[in-house]
Order: C-alpha cells, then structure tokens, then sequence
C-alpha cells in the first residue's frame, strides 16, 4: 500500500481531515443565497449546485441525491476525483469553491425516521451496574439482537443549535413523588449516526451485504439526555422525553466510500447470532473511528467505536428484518459509544459514575453532568485512504438555561 495521498492542485493544509478521500457531504448557504449541497475539500467548499448544474443539489437537503442510489454516488465520487486531482479542471472548479469560514451549515438530511441503538457492551454494562446493581450488567437479549428505540426524527438538528435545557419530570428513588422542573441532570451520548439513501419495499429484509447499497454515509451524533427525566419515564416503554427535545449531528456526512480503510473486525460475538445478524464468515463492518468528547475546550473522554459489538451493517439487518421499510434520509445512531478505560467513556453519567465521583476537570473544577454554559464539541477521525486521515464534522451545543 503506497502512503503517498493522491496529487491535488489544491494547496491543502498537510494535516486536513478533508482531503481528497474524504469529500463529505454537507448543506450550506452564505449571506443572501440559498441553501445548497456543498462538498468540503480543505477548508473550503465546493458549490455542487453551481459546480454541477444539476438541480438536485439546489434543493436545501442531501434528499434527493441520496435516492438516486449508489451508482449514482459513485458516479459524482468519481467526478470530484477527477476535479480535484487532474489540474486540467482547475480553471473550471475553482471559482465554485467557497472558504467554509464563509459558509453556514445546515442539517444535511431532511430525516425520515430516527433509530437509536445501544450497540456498546461497555456503555451497556455500565449503565446495568447502575441502575441494576443487584442483577447481571447486560439483560439476557442484549448478545441475541442490536437493542434499539424509535427517537424523534422532527428534533434532529445540525450542529450548533443551542441546546435549551428541558424540563419534566424527575423523581429521585428516594423522593415520595415527582417533582416537575428543569432537568438536573442533563448529559450527553457520544454515537455515530448512519444515513440511509437507498429506501427498501415494505415486506423485505435488507441483508447484512446489502448495507452499503442503502447507507450513504456517516456522521456524528450528540444524542442528548436527561437522566432524571429518562430514569422516572423510561419502564416499561424505553426513552420518551428525556430524549426526544434535541439530538444534534454533525454538518458533514462522510461517504461510506471514504471509510474503506477504517474497516476492521469487531469484537468476537458469543453466542454467535442467529443468521439473519451474523458477519462471522462475511466482511463485517467495524470501522475504527476514533472520538474525541470536548467539555469547554478540554477533552474529556476518548471513546472507540471500532470495539462497537453490533455493527451498522448488523443494525440496518435488524431494523428491517421484521419487513419494515427504509425511507431515503432515515437516520440510525449506534448507541453511546464507551471503551473499557475510564477515560473512554461516551456519556457523563459514566464518567462521574452516575453522579457519584465527579470528573475533574483542568481548571481544578468538578462536574456530573452539564451546567448552563457548557459548550460540548464531539469529533471524529478514522484511516483514510493512502494513510491519510479522515475527519468527520464537529457536531457541538452550548447549553441555555430552561425557560
Ligand atoms: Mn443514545
């Protein structure tokens, strides 16, 4: 394998996330135009509209380019390609490149539905030994199927967008009767979101090999919760409002094209699944992306996705294994993302223990979980192509006070 990165005309920072085998896709405008699809290269973006003339990326969401398919996706793959690394199209591209300091972004994906998934063994363990100290850490389903819930695809917003602290219900076990008021104990889930072009037919399964005929891409998810409010609400139906106010995801969703080289082997799965959910003799999609959670400019937890135990691949198997179908712009998420180590943790509620050992922080303070002001950045990398690095978008929020 050559380590030598394909030949640009463009003069890219040495160590951009978003060369030449990146090309993410994202949705931006500038002042006084309209929203459209952009493809980030360095620290600029390309004006696929403009660039293209095709009107499927001036329609304000990645949508309709999504459900063309995936000939179609790597077609366009290829012509940026070209474009980038052929200096004959420098005259032609470039005036249709904007700097992304210049540029808004917006949400990528008008999202059809929303799927939450809790795929972590370690994430899961932890939260077991917290709620339910006296039983085993996992449920007996946990090893047979990827355990999921339906979220709230309406909520779903790009990066940036304030995060307003909610308020409900809360009921401490040691409390008579609940309480209504803000959450105060508001956290965060450190996932990768998946998104889906392809749509499948209702009454089909889509098998494990057909995951990268419907999946477009991937991107980063803050699934943000309110422990008080989930831990009251949440049995026998799952999470309902200490999660549906926001979820926010990254501008940029990275083609699964682009992540060929993060493909790993996940964990050994024992006992092995039933057919339907097992890649033992197939080519299984771990990938090993690499993230960083940021409280306030500090880094605060690494997780790492590539020991995830149930893959996207596995996940999407799942989903529509009863016959459901898929819609162009579903989005699933793949549950927190948490590693052995303490430091590895996706979520605050592990990493200050439920609240008990609170996390200390630079600056000598300590936190549980997030305070009004808060500013939380997640980041994503993964190996890139030719030993490159690819980098995902920031999906960041600030916390505002309840209202
Ligand atoms: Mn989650």
């Amino acid at each position: 394998m050559t380590t030598t990165a394909p030949p640009t005309w463009l003069d890219l920072p040495a160590d951009t996330g978003f060369g030449v085998g990146n090309l993410p896709y994202g949705v931006f405008s500038t002042p006084g135009t309209g929203r459209r699809t952009g493809v980030a290269i360095g620290d600029l973006v390309l004006d696929l509209a403009a660039a293209t003339g095709d009107g499927v990326h001036a329609t304000g969401s990645l949508n309709a380019f999504l459900a063309r398919g995936p000939e179609a996706w790597r077609e366009l793959r290829a012509q940026l390609t070209a474009w980038f690394t052929d200096d004959g199209h420098r005259g032609t591209v470039a005036p249709h490149l904007v700097p992304r300091s210049q540029v808004t972004m917006h949400l990528p994906v008008e999202v059809a539905d929303y799927v939450d998934f809790y795929s972590s063994q370690h994430h899961a363990e932890n939260l077991g030994r917290m709620f339910r100290p006296d039983s085993e850490p996992l449920t007996p389903n946990w090893k047979h199927l990827p355990i999921g819930y339906h979220g709230r695809a309406g909520t779903v917003q790009v990066s940036g967008t304030p995060v307003l602290r909610p308020s409900g219900q809360r009921k401490a076990p040691t409390d008579d009767a609940p309480t209504f008021g803000p959450s105060q104990r508001l956290d965060i889930e450190a996932e990768i979101g998946f998104v889906v072009g392809t749509p499948s037919e209702p009454g089909t399964r889509v098998p494990l090999s057909a995951f990268p005929d419907h999946v477009f891409g991937a991107c980063v998810v803050n699934d943000w919760s309110a422990r008080d409010l989930q831990s009251w609400e949440y049995v026998p139906l799952g999470p309902f409002l200490g999660k549906s106010f926001l979820t926010s995801v990254s501008p940029w969703v990275v083609p699964l094209a682009a992540l060929e080289a993060a493909r790993v082997t996940p964990p050994a799965r024992d006992p092995r699944p039933l057919p339907y959910l097992d890649d033992t003799d197939g080519e299984p999609w771990g990938l090993d992306i690499a993230i960083e959670v940021r409280l306030n400019g500090e880094i605060v937890s690494c997780p790492p996705f590539d020991l995830m135990y149930w893959t996207p691949a596995q996940q999407l198997a799942h989903m529509t294994v009863n016959g459901a179908s898929l819609r162009t712009g579903d989005l699933y998420a793949s549950g927190t993302v948490s590693g052995p180590q303490a430091d590895q943790r996706g979520s605050f509620i592990e990493l200050s223990w439920g609240g008990k050992e609170p996390l200390r922080l630079p600056d000598g303070t300590t936190r549980t979980f997030l305070e009004d002001g808060d500013l939380v950045t997640i980041t994503a990398t993964a190996p890139g192509p030719h030993g490159t690095r690819i980098a995902f978008g920031d999906v960041t929020g600030r916390i505002e006070p309840a209202r």
